[in-house]
């Protein structure tokens, strides 16, 4: 009898054995979750808004939508065909509805025609969670197909934190989309901070941040820092370019709609 023979009965006397076949096999349906069942939305045709958002612009109006420059001002940018465009000069929009976490769509276009380079090309801003006039949390908005900048700045970065995995832009005068996952952070209530805020964001469809944490609010210059605040109103920037946008819709993670 060859050892590999032999080790093969001695697996086999090991398979057979009692001890092998009084232990208890796991039943598959104990790990069976059934409820609480999602529930059932309906994507929306081709670049539409799901069933259960929130049209923030969907090309008629900017009713959801106030100036920063003056409380409750209305916004004062260009609606025409459907398309929302920045008036340079005239100030940020926000909305009027406050979020916490949430799912946003948008998108946007750099002129064809933007002039400019570096930061001063086609910039404009998505800020996550509005905190000031001129402050939160921004994911950058600007031209990145044919202009040089410092990569922690370009588009789909968060600004000055967190640099796009890669550069999925496309050129100036073509639409492009942003699908973000916002997480809000938390604070006690003598502000010290509970937990920091996640972003996860596809541009174009193409997966650039990946729930990467952010260190506070955005900063031009200096170190990033939070500041206590609750539920927030999402901002556009207004740079001073003509950026156009479109399709704008959010869906809140928690029941604060
Ligand atoms: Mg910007």
């Amino acid at each position: 009898m060859t050892v590999k023979t032999v080790a093969t009965i001695t697996g086999l006397l090991t398979l057979f054995s009692p001890s092998a076949q009084s232990q208890p096999q796991p039943d598959p349906k104990d790990t069976e979750v059934w409820a609480p069942e999602p529930p059932r939305v309906v994507p929306g045709a081709s670049s539409g808004a799901p069933s259960d958002a929130i049209v923030l612009f969907g090309g008629q109006d900017l009713r959801e939508w106030v100036s920063t420059t003056s409380t409750g001002q209305p916004a004062g940018w260009l609606v025409s065909d459907g398309v929302l465009t920045v008036r340079p000069g005239s100030g940020h929009i926000q909305t009027k509805r406050l979020f916490s976490d949430y799912q946003i769509h948008l998108e946007w276009r750099v002129p064809a025609s933007a002039k400019g380079s570096g930061q001063g090309k086609g910039n404009s801003g998505l800020f996550l969670a509005s905190t000031g006039i001129d402050s939160g949390y921004e994911i950058q908005i600007l031209d990145c197909a044919n202009n040089k900048t410092y990569a922690n700045g370009q588009a789909a970065s968060i600004y000055k934190q967190h640099i796009p995995l890669v550069n999925a832009c496309a050129p100036a005068g073509e639409w492009q989309t942003y699908d973000v996952v916002w997480t809000a952070p938390r604070f006690a209530t003598d502000g010290a901070l509970l937990s920091p805020a996640y972003v996860t964001a596809l541009h174009n469809g193409v997966l650039v941040q990946n729930h990467v944490e952010v260190q506070g609010e955005s900063v031009y210059a200096g170190k990033p820092s939070y500041r206590k605040h609750g539920p927030a109103p999402i901002k556009l920037q207004d740079h001073g370019d003509a950026v156009s946008f479109r399709n704008v819709w959010v869906r809140p993670l928690r029941s604060d709609k």
